[in-house]
């Protein structure tokens, strides 16, 4: 399939450094267009198909793609997604594109223009023999863009070599992975986990991997342990959001089939809470598999912190990433830039030196990633989290630093999301913070100041603003909450002072700290009555 595919894509111009989009729910025909691009040289740029129309366009044109490869229809979770109208709506933006090759998920005809491939047809044509390119060990594999704490997403680069070597790596040693596992990474292809456990790192090393298309209540709260039992998966690697969902459904569903395949048992995405981390331990893996929580990002191309490898009987302490893999080494810094040398004690996390996987630049735009990842603390790399270091001497993930906030294991910034609601002409101004939620990890609470002759007023106006999030970014991005304020609480500089909005939102209001740098003090009390009419019960 790989080789017909890079034959094809070859045949019809693609050439080696030629950047092509993927726009695929993970399927066996999306991973056999990864491996083509990989094998002929043309670095993929796997967008996640849930995003929208604009956010696609966004990203091919970012990418300078020329080449869409896409599916005709999506299939989650019982629902079907029009993939292939949406990159129609997307490539009208985006007139460097000359080709959208269209695979068959389904067997419902779409329309196609004389730009469009039948991609299947169209590869039975070539060879099954595709030479590959002799790439260099620094070329670019992948792009694979995610959200800053600003309005634009980055393209983060990954080379060939450290990469492949980081995935391989850590797949093997973190997950006790063995020839002849069968590795179930849930993960959506879209996302670096997908990327580097799903595909990457179990095909490195030779293994089975699999892919996951649906959701963990599809057709039931049994849908994971019913794959467990019938693929015979012996590693299971999903996101906290996911189990912390499950668990609400209760133990019957997980009893319910036989889990003996399991070994081992990985989290990954965000924090994971202590109530989820004994579930998973206890009910999933009937307390005999270890739980690896793994610390890691887009940067950083696979895992840097997990509790594995160490010694089979080591300590294992409930949700903590624990201990860095090999050649990691992590740093916290305290606000002044100072390394904290002492254990019990927190800081931002930092990586001393560098390690095979990190990414090596944002696509077109080096002085961001140099400003982003470099700058905030020289000859360090700033990872925008915090961590606490135990007495021990184990890393504890505690959240990010910048305006990045992680909804269901999905990581959005803040900045993003207030540029799309600013575009309203309805709004003056917005700001948006991320609260703690029982099962999504984070929801996202926007606070909106109107025009002041403004007319749509009320719900109307807010399913307006979801509209718009849903229509430019992604459903997932959409604010569970939208208050509409009479002013936001800034410093005299005119900053917004987003932890004041965060406080609100906690009902910590003695935790505010510091309020003498506000310009406005009332506009706080405001903020507080509207909050309490909005949502009645603490969040
Ligand atoms: P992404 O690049 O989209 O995979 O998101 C990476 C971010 O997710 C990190 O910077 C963390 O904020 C968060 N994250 C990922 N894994 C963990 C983990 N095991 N514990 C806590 N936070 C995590």
């Amino acid at each position: 399939m790989t080789c017909r595919l890079g034959n094809l894509l070859r045949r019809r111009g693609v050439k080696k450094g030629d950047c092509v989009t993927i726009y695929m729910p993970p399927c066996p025909l999306a991973v056999a267009a990864m491996m083509a691009c990989a094998r002929i040289g043309a670095p993929h740029n796997v967008v996640f198909a849930g995003f929208s129309a604009e956010a696609l366009a966004e990203r091919i044109r970012d990418a300078q793609s020329s080449t869409v490869i896409t599916a005709n229809q999506g299939v989650r979770g019982g629902k079907v997604t029009e993939l292939k109208k949406t990159v129609d709506a997307a490539v009208q933006s985006c007139p460097a594109v000359d080709q959208v090759f269209v695979a068959m998920r389904t067997e419902n005809p779409v329309a196609m223009t004389a730009r469009d491939v039948a991609m299947e047809e169209e590869m039975l044509k070539e060879d099954c023999v595709c030479e590959p390119a002799a790439m260099d060990s620094e070329d670019v594999l992948f792009l694979l863009y995610t959200s800053g704490s600003t309005g634009t997403p980055k393209g983060l680069v990954h080379t060939q070599a450290g990469y492949l070597l980081y995935a391989a790596l850590t797949h093997k040693y973190v997950f006790s992975y063995r020839d002849g596992d069968v590795f179930g990474c849930v993960a959506d292809i879209g996302w670096i986990t997908g990327h580097s456990y799903s595909v990457y790192g179990p095909l490195a090393n030779g293994g089975t991997t699999v892919l996951f298309e649906s959701t963990p209540v599809y057709p039931d709260p049994g849908r994971y342990w019913e794959m467990v039992q019938r693929l015979k998966i012996n590693q299971f690697y999903g996101a906290p959001t996911a189990i912390r969902l499950l668990l609400k459904y209760g133990d019957q569903w997980v009893h319910k089939y036989d889990r003996s395949s399991l070994r081992t048992l990985g989290s990954v995405g965000e924090p994971i809470n202590t109530e989820a981390w004994e579930w998973y331990h206890r009910v999933v893996g009937e307390g005999r598999c270890p739980v690896v929580d793994t610390w890691w990002q887009t940067e950083t191309g696979g895992i840097c912190i997990a509790p594995k490898p160490s010694e089979p009987d080591a300590e294992i302490v409930p949700g903590m990433a624990m201990r860095p893999f090999f050649g990691i080494k992590p740093v916290l810094m305290d606000p002044e830039g100072k390394v904290l040398t002492s254990n019990d004690t927190s800081g931002a996390l930092c990586i001393a030196q560098p390690w095979p996987g990190m990414a090596r630049t944002i696509h077109n735009d080096h002085a961001r990633f140099i400003e982003t990842y470099c700058q905030p603390h020289p000859g360090y790399f700033f990872t925008g989290d915090g961590a606490y270091r135990s007495e021990e001497g184990y890393y504890q993930i505690t959240g990010r630093l910048d305006d990045v906030i992680n909804v269901s294991g999905h990581r959005i910034g803040t900045a993003e999301i207030e540029d799309v609601v600013n575009q309203s002409s309805s709004v003056a101004e917005s700001a948006v913070i991320g609260y703690s939620h029982d099962i999504k990890g984070q929801g996202i609470y926007a606070f909106v100041v109107l025009k002041k002759d403004d007319e749509v007023q009320g719900e109307d106006l807010c399913q307006q603003l979801r509209n718009m999030v849903s229509k430019k970014i992604a459903k997932y991005a959409c604010p569970d909450f939208i208050q509409i304020v009479q002013r936001l609480p800034k410093t005299r500089s005119g900053k917004i002072m987003r932890r004041v909005l965060r406080k609100v939102v906690e009902r910590d209001v003695d935790g505010m700290g510091d309020l003498s740098t506000l310009e406005d003090p009332t506009a706080v009390e405001e903020i507080i009555r509207g909050h309490l009419e909005l949502c009645g019960k603490p969040l």
